[in-house]
């Protein structure tokens, strides 16, 4: 059996253990990576081009991180060369999404926006239909979580990080001052400290990590969803294809949020062959247990709602999917994520189904 040591040991190798990755063995520090799949991995949640990138949350610090993810993702595109984030805009729309309130709170973090009554934002995007006041704030963007994983990965690896793939954690154990890590297939490897980034699997490994029962005890309940998600051809085939710049639609992000129906849309981007809008109802999926559980399966009745708010609010889309998937959606209450840490075991979940802006 392989027996491997190193300073820092991150399980997961999606946008979260990737990140860790990265900036660990950048500030010089020795990391391995074990993965239990590839990075990015179709069965986690940080694969595919499209996540949406938008500033307004319902509490100010949460904006003002993304801010900070923001200069964060600057620099991962100026070392990069690539760009990782194609603007768009985003709306926000609707009684439970609040606009009136997430202006008042960009203007606060000084973030362009306008509010906009909705027969005004009816004018400047005939494609889609709004139920009430609209938030347009044009500095958000579509994230490449694919890509992004693959850029991060590979700045890690060139600053020294070891990959290892196919490799599943069963355990961690306290060993004098550091930690063991025992594989499914009996694989060890050591080191000082460990970080949990294991995203939806999470809730089926917590109780492998040796952790004090207090920490345990004061860890918030994780949902975990099996999310749906849909691409729907533009009706104007002029938002079709990609130009050289990669802004390949004139549609903007969409976050609809009325107490009926919670959905969001953004350009689907290379996952949707450069042709449609990706649109999902927001937990609507399935609650799973962990990411284990899951079965790929598209849930027809979450079809069907989406179809119909597709029809109701989006004309410029044909309301029948070419293309449809499931991801895994992990949430903690209150749109939380958790970052925290019990002696040398640091858990990482980037929960709540909007945690790619946050990642580098
Ligand atoms: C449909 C959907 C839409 C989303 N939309 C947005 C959005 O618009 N904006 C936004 O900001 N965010 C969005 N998100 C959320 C964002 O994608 C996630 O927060 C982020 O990808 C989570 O990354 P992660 O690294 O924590 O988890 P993951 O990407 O799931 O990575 C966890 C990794 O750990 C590995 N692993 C698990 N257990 C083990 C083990 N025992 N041993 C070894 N490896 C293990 C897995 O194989 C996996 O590769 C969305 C998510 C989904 C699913």
């Amino acid at each position: 059996m392989a027996h491997d040591s190193t300073q820092y040991i991150i399980i997961g190798a999606g946008l979260f253990g990737t990140a860790a990755a990265w900036r660990l063995a950048q500030s010089g520090k020795d990391v391995i990576i074990l993965e239990r799949s590839i990075p990015a991995t179709e069965s986690g949640s940080s694969h595919g081009s499209a996540r949406i990138f938008r500033y307004p949350y319902m509490n100010q610090p949460t904006t003002s991180l993304v801010k900070d993810a923001r200069s964060q993702w600057n620099e991962l595109e100026a070392i990069t060369g690539k760009r990782l984030i194609t603007p768009s805009g985003c709306l926000d729309t609707g009684s439970v999404r609040n606009p009136e309130l997430l202006a008042s709170i960009l203007s606060f973090e000084g973030i362009e926006h306008e509010l906009l009554d909705a027969d005004a934002a009816k004018q400047r995007w005939p494609q889609l239909n709004f139920p009430g006041p609209v938030l347009w704030h044009p500095e958000a963007g579509v994230i490449n979580a694919g890509e992004t994983v693959a850029a991060m990965n590979n700045l890690a690896i060139q600053a020294g990080a070891h990959l290892r793939c196919g490799w599943e954690v069963e355990s961690v154990a306290r060993q004098g001052a550091g930690y063991r890590v025992t594989s499914t297939t009996g694989n060890i490897v050591e080191g000082e400290q460990v970080i949990v980034a294991s995203g939806g699997w999470l809730p089926s490994l917590l109780g492998n990590l040796q952790l004090p029962q207090g920490f345990l005890e004061r860890m918030p309940e994780i949902q975990v969803r099996q999310e749906n998600a849909y691409h729907f051809h533009y009706r104007d085939t002029s938002d079709w294809g990609e130009t050289p710049l990669g802004e390949n639609t004139s549609w903007p992000c969409f976050i609809s949020k009325e107490p009926e129906f919670q959905g969001y849309g953004l350009p689907g981007g290379g996952d949707a062959g450069f042709r449609g809008q990706k649109v999902a109802e927001y937990n609507g999926g399935r609650v799973i247990g962990h990411a284990g559980n899951q079965d790929g399966v598209v849930d027809a009745a979450n079809r069907q709602r989406v179809i119909d708010f597709v029809k109701s609010s989006c004309p410029g889309l044909i309301p029948e999917p070419y293309a449809e998937t499931t991801c895994i959606f992990t949430n903690i209450p209150d749109d939380r994520m958790i970052i925290d840490r019990a002696e040398g075991i640091t858990i990482v979940s980037a929960c709540s189904g909007q945690g790619a802006k946050f990642a580098p």
